[in-house]
């Protein structure tokens, strides 16, 4: 849970953060992220969602898409521990209960015991330019 003055810092933070600033398509996105919510980009014509979020549906073309509040839930799809970096860490795709797969970060957990189709959560965890991203962790 955050405190209303961590969210102000949070806010303030994405307000400086260069890449959030490079893509204001996008500020909605890392707004919620702020508040530890993920959202997803959702077609209102066909009903999926997809990722990365683009301005057009990539399944039927529409540009009639709009964010929706994601469960945060999904399944591992794939990982690799990274050991050659310092400190090593986990890479996965993560595919949404929603649908899309997400190129994430494993977090807080054993990368011996982790395994294809895994249930995980979102978490957040800030970035060094002041948003916050999303990772996962073992549900
Ligand atoms: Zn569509």
């Amino acid at each position: 849970m955050q405190t209303n003055e961590s969210l102000e810092h949070a806010m303030a933070a994405l307000a400086q953060d260069p890449y959030v600033g490079a893509n204001p398509e996008l500020h909605e996105f890392w707004q919620a992220a702020a508040r530890h919510e993920l959202l997803v980009k959702t077609c209102t014509q066909c009903s999926r969602a997809h990722w990365y979020p683009r301005m057009f549906c990539p399944f039927c073309a529409s540009e009639d898409t709009e964010w929706r509040k994601a469960s945060g839930l999904g399944k591992i799809y794939a990982f690799s521990e990274v050991v050659r970096a310092e400190p090593p860490y986990i890479l996965a795709y993560v595919r949404l209960d929603e649908g899309p797969v997400l190129l994430t970060n494993m977090v807080d957990c054993d990368p011996a015991a982790l395994h294809i189709d895994q249930a995980v959560k979102v978490r957040f965890r800030p970035a060094q330019e002041g948003r916050s991203f999303p990772v996962f962790t073992p549900n």
